[in-house]
């Protein structure tokens, strides 16, 4: 499905079967000499098929545009391959090339995901039926890519596009913001109806990234923009940015009382805390989360509890392998 959205703007909606997101905003940017692509969906025929038919009634060339990938997850990057050829670019950040530059192969880049399961007390799982891993794209050659760090800017027609680096989502994720225009596109880090992700991308025991901590500082940092209209990967566009964004940080706020809450006075796992938090996700409750929602759930949990460790609230501590939260006083 294409909507033209402006003259020099297009989305392609890239179905993703099976997963609650739905479907990938891909973005079509028209310049006068390249186009651009904003993310491409999973590497499976049906997104495969979306982006082709997409691209076909927009009527541009495979040879006349380049991509940007906004993070490392496989529903905005799995079609690097397919969609980059043999010259076409692709822009993105040093850590989400690592999904597609042969350094860091699917296996080792979700390799973390194994501490996470033992350390947060679930049950040993088979990973590769994980939807990042499944549909994770192919290796494209280093020449292909082009690394961008936060406020390199490009222009393409009447866009001025800067990349405003805004980890936390991922560990990196980058937003695409032309100022002139005061359009932005967010990529995963700012959704409408539903709050983006968060987990941790390194094993929970005496993690010393609080990605949580940096997502919500890059909530600020996009705040301070002026933005009429957020093109997001998901979900529809976003009128009101900064008042989302308050809706966030208040999501996130509520999020760590209730942890606290949870906790009391007793210590407990990352499991134990995210089967007793509140899920929105069809309705469906923790007892019938399949393994993978399971997972999901505890990554959001743990993405709190380090948050909170982090912030001197709790202290963690190690046995048999898993690790155990309470609070510091
Ligand atoms: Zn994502
Ligand atoms: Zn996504």
């Amino acid at each position: 499905m294409v909507e033209q959205i402006n003259k020099d703007l297009y989305r392609i909606g890239v179905p993703l079967p099976g997963n609650p997101l739905k479907e990938l905003n891909s973005y079509v940017l028209l310049g006068k000499k390249r186009n651009l692509i904003v993310d491409t969906g999973f590497n499976m025929p049906t997104c495969k098929e979306a982006m082709n038919k997409g691209i076909m009634e927009i009527g541009i060339p495979q040879n006349s545009f380049d991509l940007f990938i906004t993070h490392v997850h496989s529903d905005h990057c799995g079609l690097v391959k397919y969609l980059s050829g043999v010259n076409n670019k692709v822009y993105c950040s040093n850590y989400t090339s690592y999904a597609f530059n042969g350094s860091y192969g699917n296996k080792v880049l979700y390799g973390y995901f194994n501490d996470m399961v033992v350390q947060s007390g679930l049950p040993m799982m088979e990973l590769d039926i994980h939807p990042g891993i499944q549909y994770a794209p192919e290796t494209i050659g280093e020449d292909n890519i082009i690394i961008i760090r936060d406020k390199d800017v490009i222009n393409l027609g009447d866009w001025k596009l800067q990349f405003i680096m805004t980890t936390g989502h991922a560990p990196e994720h980058v937003c695409l913001y032309d100022k002139k225009r005061k359009i932005l596109f967010s990529g995963d880090h700012i959704l409408d109806g539903i709050t983006p992700n968060n987990t941790v991308w390194s094993s929970p025991w005496r993690s010393k990234k609080d990605l949580l901590g940096e997502y919500l500082a890059n909530l600020d940092k996009i705040d301070k923009l002026e933005i009429d209209v957020t093109y997001p990967a998901h979900r529809n566009k976003i009128i009101d940015t900064h008042g989302r964004i308050g809706e966030l940080k208040d999501h996130h706020a509520k999020r760590l009382n209730s942890i606290l809450a949870i906790l009391g006075k007793s210590k407990m796992n990352g499991v134990e805390v995210a089967s007793k938090m509140q899920w929105d996700l069809r309705g469906q409750t923790w007892g019938n989360f399949n393994i993978i929602h399971k997972l999901f759930a505890t990554g959001e949990a743990l993405s709190h509890l380090v948050h909170l460790v982090c912030l001197g609230v709790l202290k963690e501590e190690l046995y048999d392998g898993i690790v155990y939260y309470s609070k510091l006083n």
